[in-house]
């Protein structure tokens, strides 16, 4: 018996719901990219339950999305012979929404309509964009593998709630009517539809298809006399390539096609920074396309963040974020992995294990890498964009990844006091391009903003004899150059740390004040050090400072105070 029943939203559900009614109508047509990427979803998941149950796609095993609409009804329907669902999934997946950081999602809202608008866009505005164009939607659903008695109704006409029934339903797969909005009623139409398939939907792998357009009336050749008028069925054809698109040789594939295929993986709105598309072949047998935002995500340092690429095992979906193929330190890269050498009943635990895993993070972690070395050197400008989103998370990279410390270390960026500006923009060659004769360190100040560390009377001594140092002041600094200990040969110096060593670069002159300071200064050293005991290690004369009369410096062993700081904030 049909058994209906209203459902309240889930608190999360009913927010995005009501932000998708009133906040996206700038971009309206991105509803029909989600419904067809949902279908070609939808496609991927029974194929994969089809590798142990063959009986689920036998009965009807070409898989395709169809497209239609009604002008008067003002209708527009997307059906698939996908995975369908059961009534208590139609409930959990329309109803909710169970994604990982909704949470933290809802809490950034802010009200405001676009810059809700964009953030929704990160989230991933999913199935209820449908309700951007339509006041009502219809879901008619049936599970592979459930009885024609089994099918499930969802309908859904306001913000506050859904109704569910059992129906009977003839087919595997899923429905969907839109009760298209008065302003929303251009999206009834046949030309309109199949530009924006083309536009959005091109690279989906099956084929979405629409009615063939009939001849319009008076070209249609007339019945012969005595001949019966047959109706024909409607005959169907493909609107897009229902090729997919990392399959596709890289000669072929247009820009526009790789940022709206990037569009479909990530939910971006826009378009990315760069990307790497490659075919491997011989040891290791698979394709990735990786792409780098231009956008951080609002969860970049969520520790549960979804992170990860599309996996496919021999063009068959497998899985979303596969976090397995690179490090925590590239967990912005998005894209997919089509692998030939993993089992096609591979599974998140079996990942771990196969030694083809590590091969393959090895070999993309490099990729990705090289694809930031490429950009650097192509255009400085972009890739300062990505430096000023990506930044910090790159310099977990040298704790994270030794083997790769040297490629890191080449796509860091610092404010030094070459430029004594905050933007983040030198490079570490650049540094030791600089570097004096003599000079065997490279220096850097930590502090908490630019200006204290600007400012630091450590820096005086430096200044004055024109030697350049970094100049860090982000949180991750003190610990990520405890990890960099070096780069081209050259260690890591804290101008606060330890007796000041300027290595050859001190001049027989400055040695010679040095040690005629340390000499007159020593009554006065140790009237400090009795005034002071217990209260410090040591005393000691410096020609380090210019201005300062004086200033705190902690030992080499010690830890500097951003890392205090931090630790302290950890309880500890
Ligand atoms: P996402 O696709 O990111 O999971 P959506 O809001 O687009 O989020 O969809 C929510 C869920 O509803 C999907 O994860 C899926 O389980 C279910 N769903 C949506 N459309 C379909 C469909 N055509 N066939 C089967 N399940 C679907
Ligand atoms: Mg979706």
């Amino acid at each position: 018996e049909a058994h209906k029943e209203s459902h309240g939203f889930q608190t999360e559900a009913k927010q995005l719901l009501h932000l998708m009614i009133h906040s996206l109508y700038s971009n309206k047509e991105i509803f029909l990219r989600e419904l067809v990427s949902n279908a070609s979803d939808a496609a991927d998941k029974l194929r994969f339950e089809s590798l142990s149950k063959p009986e689920l796609l036998a009965e009807d095993p070409e898989l395709r999305i169809r497209i239609e609409f009604d002008k008067e009804e003002g209708t527009l329907t997307i059906t698939d012979n996908g995975i369908g669902m059961s009534r208590d999934e139609v409930i959990e997946n329309l109803g909710t929404i169970a994604r990982s950081g909704t949470a933290a999602f809802m809490q950034q809202l802010s009200g405001d309509q676009k810059k809700d608008a964009h953030l929704i866009g990160q989230f991933g505005v999913g199935f209820y964009s449908a309700f951007i164009v339509a006041d009502k939607v219809d879901v008619f659903t049936r599970r592979a593998g459930l009885e024609s008695d089994q099918g499930v109704h969802w309908e859904c006409s306001g913000e506050a709630e859904y109704s569910v029934e059992n129906v009977d339903w003839p087919s595997r797969g899923t429905r969907v009517v839109l009760h298209l909005k008065e302003e929303a009623k251009e999206f009834a139409d046949g030309w309109r539809l199949r530009s924006i398939i083309k536009k959005y939907s091109d690279h989906i792998a099956i084929p979405v298809q629409m009615l063939k357009e009939t001849p319009a009336a008076g070209e249609e050749a007339p019945a012969a006399e005595g001949e019966e008028k047959v109706e024909k069925a409607p005959e169907f054809e493909a609107v897009n390539a229902a090729q997919a698109l990392w399959t596709r040789p890289r000669s072929e594939v247009k820009s526009e096609e790789y940022k709206e295929f990037y569009k479909l993986v990530s939910h971006d709105f826009d378009d990315p920074l760069t990307w790497s598309h490659n075919r491997v072949e011989g040891k290791l047998d698979y394709t990735s396309l990786l792409y780098i935002p231009a956008r951080a995500p609002f969860d970049l340092y969520q520790r549960d963040a979804a992170r990860g690429l599309k996996l496919y095992v021999q063009r068959t979906f497998i899985m979303d974020d596969a976090e397995q193929f690179l490090p925590l330190y590239l967990r912005f890269v998005k894209g997919v992995l089509d692998s030939n050498d993993l089992p096609l009943n591979v599974s998140r635990e079996i990942l771990q294990k196969d030694r083809n895993t590590d091969a393959i993070k090895s070999a993309l972690t490099k990729r990705v890498l090289d694809m930031l070395d490429k950009l650097a050197k192509k255009d400085a400008d972009e890739y300062q964009k990505f430096w000023d989103l990506f930044g910090n998370v790159i310099k977990e990279g040298p704790a994270e990844d030794f083997a790769n410390k040297e490629k890191v270390a080449k796509l860091l960026r610092f404010a030094t006091t070459h430029t004594d500006a905050e933007k983040q923009d030198q490079s570490l060659e650049d540094y030791v391009g600089r570097m004096k004769d003599g000079q065997k360190n490279i220096y850097y100040v930590c502090a908490d903003n630019f200006a204290t560390a600007k400012s630091s009377p450590y820096l005086e001594v430096f200044r004055k004899k024109g030697i350049e140092v970094l100049l860090l002041t982000d949180q991750v600094d003190e610990w990520f150059v405890g990890h960099m200990h070096e780069f081209d040969g050259k260690p890591f110096q804290d101008v606060a740390k330890g007796a000041l060593d300027l290595g050859e670069a001190e001049t027989d002159e400055d040695k010679a004040e040095r040690e005629k300071v340390e000499k007159e200064s020593g009554a006065l050293v140790e009237r400090i050090k009795e005034v002071l005991e217990g209260r410090v290690e040591d005393v000691r004369a410096t020609t380090r400072l210019v201005d300062s009369p004086a200033c705190l410096v902690v030992s080499e062993q010690d830890m500097g105070p951003q890392m205090r700081r931090i630790l302290e904030q950890a309880g500890q």
